[in-house]
């Protein structure tokens, strides 16, 4: 079996199979993963994406609240270099360039988002590959952000040691990622009552590998250098598996704010909300 990223443990129990893949639980430390193997180095994203493709700019949407709660919190009435760590199409990229006293860059593995990054949104400062074989200076950076990403590593060490080595003394590594009890929960809920149909999305085995709850996910992140791990809460992303469903979205936005006050009453040891982790050296 494979073993758990976080202890090293290789006892895992079977606790959902999504379309044939078991997808596991660490019995020593609750870490779930998949138990689908994929290359460290894996660039398929983004593959399809076309230029004219609605869809691409919708996903640009329904990410602005996150991106202008994040701006509100982090940047406002502040200047410096940001990077984004796994920048996708490069949509925060561009976003956080806007803003005044930024100066923005963007890192992908995918020749597909590096591509419409460049060519599509005009990113500047915006670059092919791993972060790893990038030549930024250490402690150049004031922020550094990783959205969407660190689910889809079979294993983010080289990575976040990298992004502290990028920080500077004072700087702050932001991470997003799913709540993996919560998604676990969620995908149970949903087979029960929706079944196991083609297209539809569950634990997605085969993208997350790994899904983190706080305690996992502070862990690596100390393992990685940052000492000092905080959760947030910012406000979701609004749409359903990239779809406009208004219904849908009120639901998540109705179950975000529960979260928060949840997360509040309980000094954020109870935390049913996305994970949004503030990481300091
Ligand atoms: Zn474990």
């Amino acid at each position: 079996m494979k073993p758990c990223l976080l202890c090293g443990e290789n006892r895992p129990k079977v606790v959902f199979k999504e379309f044939g893949i078991p997808y596991l639980k660490c019995k020593k430390c609750g870490h779930l993963y998949s138990s689908y193997e994929r290359e460290m180095d894996y660039d398929g994203y983004f593959e399809q994406i076309k230029d004219e493709d609605d869809a691409t700019f919708y996903w640009d949407i329904a990410h602005k609240k996150m991106y202008e709660g994040f701006a509100k919190k982090y940047l406002q009435k502040r200047e410096g270099k940001i990077l984004d760590v796994g920048a996708g199409l490069g949509f925060f990229v561009k976003f956080a360039s806007n803003l005044k006293g930024w100066q923005s860059y963007g890192v992908e593995i995918s020749k597909g988002g590096y591509d419409f990054a460049k060519n599509r949104l005009k990113c500047e400062n915006f670059f092919l590959g791993r972060i790893e074989e990038q030549n930024f200076e250490n402690e150049s950076f004031d922020i550094v952000t990783m959205w969407d990403v660190i689910e889809h590593l079979p294993d983010p060490t080289s990575i976040l040691n990298k992004c502290c080595d990028l920080l500077k003394r004072d700087g702050i590594l932001f991470l997003h990622t799913p709540n993996g009890e919560m998604q676990l929960l969620k995908s149970k809920i949903k087979r029960i009552i929706f079944g196991e149909r083609e297209g539809m999305h569950f634990l997605e085995a085969k993208d997350h590998l790994n899904l983190y709850n706080q305690k996992g996910l502070t862990l690596i992140l100390n393992r990685c250098g940052f000492k000092k791990v905080r959760f947030t809460h910012l406000p979701p992303i609004q749409a359903v598996a990239g779809k406009n469903n208004f219904v849908s979205v009120f639901v998540k936005n109705g179950f975000y704010f529960l979260a928060r006050i949840i997360s509040f009453l309980t000094f954020s040891k109870c935390n049913f909300d996305n994970l949004f982790a503030e990481a300091k050296k």
